[in-house]
């Protein structure tokens, strides 16, 4: 392979971190002054001010996303022996977590147009032993919960929305994260508010379940050392508190550009034969966490974009159904159709705030000159 001529990052942390590096300097250094590094009043304010951003009552830092989601059923009672709806078109801590609580993670396909459980598939799929439905707004598009939410309803389930991908983002003006009863939220270094290590939170509307989850993540306990429940070590890092709270206040602006991006690219790729770009829906506002096109021959693409300097990813190569560790719940191929296209044809392109126009540009190009 010849050596590309154009080099452009699939994301570049370093080039954001220069735009604000006196305010994550300093934050930095005042946590170290304080010496307070875990939780501490830096995670405290942290979580008021992302509860603001996120239109969420109460938020509960925590250690990652992954933990976010544990803590979330267990708080709700979601375990042992029930069932759990989820997609399988997702980052494996949705589903994999389901299985940790001791619950059974209950496979639902997807909508191609957005990529999210399609709600038109929940009924058919829901027993006595059914519990909870956990909801994945995946590359920061939301999913349909108005109507999952009538769902739920109906048959009396719980609702947490896997928000990783999608701080911010809105339904007719309402933040997700607000509908069901529990939202989490990963700060993993690459999500559109990402932490320099690992960090997430969990957030809800209802204050009992907020002290549930405060207390699950710090050992059960409600003073130094009075522990009320049986809990984890599941906290934020102070250090990562402070990092966020520096970063916050530049979140919806870095939306903002990422959805410019998004936008730029649908102008300079629409008409390609073949190519299926994310669509634009009226009342539901993406964050564009990923900008993820579709092709018949994605892999060829993929390979031919790379020899042009253009990288990609593949958000993602294999729907959870048909992972091994899942080999236990005996699903085959052909079991969700549209998560197996999709993890066929998906390919995400680079999409970042600091994405210059011209490597924008430059990446439709050459995405115009694959597809041709
Ligand atoms: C990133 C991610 C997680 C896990 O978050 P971590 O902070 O990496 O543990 C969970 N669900 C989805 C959809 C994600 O994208």
């Amino acid at each position: 392979m010849t050596k590309p001529t154009k080099s452009i990052s699939y994301l570049d942390l370093k080039a954001q971190y220069e735009t604000i590096k006196p305010e994550v300097d300093a934050a930095i250094a005042r946590v170290i002054s304080r010496s307070s590094f875990i939780l501490g009043e830096e995670a405290k304010a942290f979580e008021e001010e992302f509860g603001k951003f996120s239109g969420i009552n109460y938020v509960v830092g925590c250690s990652n996303g992954t933990d976010a989601l544990l803590l979330a059923m267990e708080a709700l009672g979601i375990g042992e022996g029930d069932e759990v709806i989820t997609t399988a078109f997702t980052f494996i801590a949705t589903a994999e977590t389901i299985v940790e609580r001791g619950a059974k993670p209950v496979f639902v396909d997807i909508r191609l147009d957005d990529y999210n459980i399609d709600p038109a598939l929940i009924e058919k799929k829901i027993t006595p032993k059914t519990k909870a439905i956990i909801v994945v707004h995946l590359y920061g598009q939301p999913a349909r919960m108005l109507e999952i939410m009538a769902i739920a309803r109906k048959h009396k389930l719980l609702v947490i929305e896997d928000s990783a991908q999608a701080h911010g983002a809105t339904i007719d003006g309402t933040p997700i994260g607000t509908f069901g009863d529990a939202a989490t939220f990963s700060f993993y270094p690459g999500k559109n508010l990402g932490a320099y290590g690992d960090a997430g939170a969990v957030a809800t509307q209802r204050p009992e379940i907020a002290e549930k989850m405060r207390l699950l993540r710090d050992h059960g306990r409600s003073e130094k050392y009075l522990h009320k429940i049986l809990g984890y070590n599941m906290r934020l890092d102070g250090i990562q508190a402070g990092i966020l709270r520096a970063k916050l206040p530049h979140l919806k602006k870095w939306n903002q550009a990422r959805q410019r991006c998004a936008d730029r690219y649908r102008d300079l790729l629409s008409g390609v034969k073949d190519l299926v770009l994310p669509q634009r829906f009226a009342n539901a506002v993406s964050v564009a966490h990923l900008f993820v096109i579709r092709h018949p021959k994605r892999d060829q693409i993929q390979k031919a974009l790379q020899e042009r300097g253009v990288p990609s990813l593949v958000h993602y190569p294999v729907g959870l159904h048909l992972q091994p560790c899942f080999d236990f719940l005996k699903h085959r191929e052909g079991d969700l159709p549209v998560t197996e296209k999709a993890s066929r044809e998906v390919l995400s392109i680079p999409c970042y705030p600091e994405l210059s126009d011209a490597d924008i540009n430059y990446i439709a190009e050459s995405l115009r000159a694959v597809c041709a």
